[in-house]
């Protein structure tokens, strides 16, 4: 599966604001939209950032909402388009459906376990077969988890050490309380889907419902 594979900082500078898609690091002072707010308020890369920031459109700013989404999950414009698609199929609001079934892709959820510092270390263990659903072995990153799913990392005397490094790390985050991680046996179990509520990524996603709805 095709994924972004250029600087990261970029992307949250063309969205002008932080996106977190390097876990903790992006706490630090080396995250470069910090420095760089310090300095200047311009944060899109390119000549004419705050002109085009300005004259933002109404189009414009779905279509912006519509791209933190993406880079926020790692997911390229196809397979978003299919889960709003999906999202629309399912009784409920479609927005709250789609950020639902974006948190319950199998790296998100690796991720929020503290299995991986960043979604796209996630995605990473995913695609390299240490995580297991239910006892069976997964290496989709986009693996559409449910209510009850035991997820597991294989563990092995090389893993197990990453994995320390890694929770070393992670330990200081909140697992939301729709899971409920074991870290002692690197496992996690998800107990609920997800509310809008449980969710905390700062994403209007009318905007990207009135957007596609066009
Ligand atoms: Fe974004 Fe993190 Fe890079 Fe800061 S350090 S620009 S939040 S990816």
């Amino acid at each position: 599966m095709a994924r972004y594979t250029g600087p990261v900082c970029r992307l949250c500078r063309r969205e002008g604001e932080k996106l977190f898609l390097k876990g903790e690091k992006c706490n630090k002072s080396i995250c470069p939209i910090t420095v760089r707010t310090l300095k200047k308020r311009g944060l899109q890369p390119g000549q004419h950032a705050d002109a085009r920031r300005r004259q933002m459109s109404e189009y414009g700013l779905q279509l912006r909402e519509k791209q933190k989404a993406k880079r926020i999950y790692g997911v390229l414009e196809t397979q978003f388009r299919n889960y709003y698609e999906e999202a629309a199929r399912i009784k409920g609001v479609k927005g709250e459906n789609l950020l639902r079934l974006l948190e319950l892709r199998l790296d998100n959820i690796v991720f929020r376990l503290g299995y991986g510092r960043s979604r796209s270390e996630a995605r990473q263990v995913v695609r390299h077969n240490l995580i297991r659903v239910n006892g069976k072995k997964i290496n989709i990153p986009s693996y559409k988890c449910k209510k009850g799913d035991v997820i597991e990392v294989k563990t092995n005397a090389l893993d197990y050490q990453r994995f320390k490094d890694v929770l070393d790390v992670t330990s200081g985050r909140t697992v939301p309380a729709w899971l409920d991680a074991n870290h002692d046996k690197l496992s996690g179990t998800i107990l609920q889907i997800p509310s809008r509520d449980q969710i905390d990524i700062q994403i209007h996603e009318t905007l990207i419902v009135e957007l596609y709805s066009k």
